[in-house]
Order: C-alpha cells, then structure tokens, then sequence
C-alpha cells in the first residue's frame, strides 16, 4: 500500500507536509513528495488515510 498524489489536483496548500511530515515534504519543485514508498504498519497506513482528510483538493490517494 502506498501514497500518491495527483498534481494536477494540487494546490500546494502544505496540509500533508505540515501534520504528516513523516510521510511527505516539499520537494524543490514546490509540489509536495511521498516519503515513503510503501505504508509498513497499520499506524502508517492509519495517518495515510488522514492525510487523504486534510487535503483541501483531493490530491492523495492510497493505493494497493
Ligand atoms: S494537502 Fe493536498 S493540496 Fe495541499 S500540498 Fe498536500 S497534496 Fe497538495
């Protein structure tokens, strides 16, 4: 299970990077980056699906 993110839905808001910063940063492009490649623990897994919640665009989706 991993992270992705649509960019052309993003509107580089930060809302991922600022209460997930574990799992996203922004890269020098301004866009924000997926961390981590693949969602290990339930935890991580758990904060992902959050991370879909705070997106103000609707540009993260978790896939198989
Ligand atoms: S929260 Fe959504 S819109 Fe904001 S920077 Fe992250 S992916 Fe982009």
């Amino acid at each position: 299970m991993k992270v992705v993110i649509d960019r052309e839905r993003c509107m580089m808001s930060g809302e991922c990077c600022y209460n997930h910063p574990w799992l996203f940063s922004f890269g020098e492009d301004d866009f924000p980056e997926v961390l981590v490649s693949e969602l290990a623990t339930e935890q991580q897994r758990k904060e992902a699906r959050q991370s879909i919640q705070v997106c103000p665009s609707g540009a993260i989706s978790v896939i198989e």
